[in-house]
């Protein structure tokens, strides 16, 4: 029997995500057809995990058995103040505070209770970034914005500083209406890039994007990019800041979201003479902690030629 969604959309309100809506799960035909395109022109760089089980990257009924239905969340990250950028190197906006794995983990595991609280007993299993969910896409099969020119969700009263979260259930529930492409003739997102790793609408080109350079690029950078960074260290977020949909962006008000202290007064020299104590002590429960300070170094050594340990 199908149930109608509002109820679980006021209990995801209510803990705190910015939007929840409902999509019938299926197969994404035209993800599909787009996945297997790109990876036979071996765009996804050293996103391997990309490569492994495609069928299942496109239907979630065959990553959960039994899923009728996915759920989509988003949660704002729009930071009430950006980090001071002057004599500084920049860290994107979405890894000030907290890891949001952490955060949405705990919100979606309010929910999945209260479904089974409501409805139970309900099979419900949360994705939030990890396993073979397209999670952009069902985010606007959910109705909750679409997929832009720089690849990244975009909801229409929003914009796109949002997680998204996952839930596969098999609870049947009414579906939302699948947001239009809303981009029309804007191309502000591709002429921001600086390094061209939007050259194609609608499609991400990792090997050139800074997101990926300084965050899972593993070997070394190469050289051609460096004039490009502009003191990133960890991620970009360029052609976000470029989209005219995030002028209606509004700050979060998630205290685990805020930067702590002492991350809002390092400063480049700061950074420069990071050791691996004080990384540790910085990034504590932060997704930077992640990417490991060896990785972080590089990339300091890399947007300020610092050869401190040549
Ligand atoms: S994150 Fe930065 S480098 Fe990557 S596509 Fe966007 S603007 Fe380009
Ligand atoms: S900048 Fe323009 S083209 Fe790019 S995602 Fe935003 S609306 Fe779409």
């Amino acid at each position: 029997m199908e149930i109608s969604g509002e109820k679980i959309r006021n209990k995801a309100l209510g803990l705190g995500f910015s939007f929840c809506g409902f999509a019938k799960a299926g197969p994404l035909e035209k993800e599909r057809t787009f996945l297997t395109s790109y990876l036979q022109r071996k765009k996804n760089a050293g996103l391997h995990y990309l490569e492994r089980d495609p069928e299942k990257r496109t239907d979630p009924r065959l990553v959960v058995e039994g899923t009728r239905t996915v759920i989509g969340l988003l949660l704002n990250y729009f930071p009430q103040e950006i980090l001071p950028e002057e004599d500084n190197f920049i860290i994107s906006k979405y890894a000030y505070g907290k890891d949001y794995h952490d955060v949405l983990k705990e919100k979606t595991r309010a929910l999945v209770l209260f479904l089974n609280d409501e409805y139970g007993p309900v099979a419900a299993k949360a994705f939030i970034d990890r396993g073979p969910v397209l999670e952009k896409a069902w985010a606007r099969e959910c109705g909750l914005g679409w997929t832009g020119k720089n690849t990244l969700l975009i909801n229409p009263s929003k914009g796109s500083f949002h997680f998204i979260a996952i839930i596969l259930t098999d609870l049947v529930i009414g579906p939302d209406i699948p947001e239009p492409d809303h981009c029309g003739n804007c191309s502000l997102c591709m002429e921001s890039c600086p390094t061209g790793a939007l050259e194609n609408p609608y499609e991400l080109d990792p090997s050139k994007c800074l997101s990926y350079l300084t965050i899972e690029e593993k070997a070394t950078i190469p050289e051609e990019f460096r004039d490009t960074f502009h003191g990133r260290i960890y991620g970009c977020d360029i052609c976000q800041d470029a989209c005219p949909y995030n002028r209606f962006a509004v700050p979060h008000d998630l205290p685990d979201f805020l930067p702590g202290k002492e991350l809002s007064s390092y400063r480049k020299k700061d950074w420069q003479n990071l050791t691996e104590e004080q990384f540790d002590f910085l990034f504590n429960g932060s997704a930077v902690h992640r990417m490991g300070y060896e990785k972080l170094i590089r990339n300091i050594r890399y947007v300020s030629r610092v050869t401190r340990h040549a």
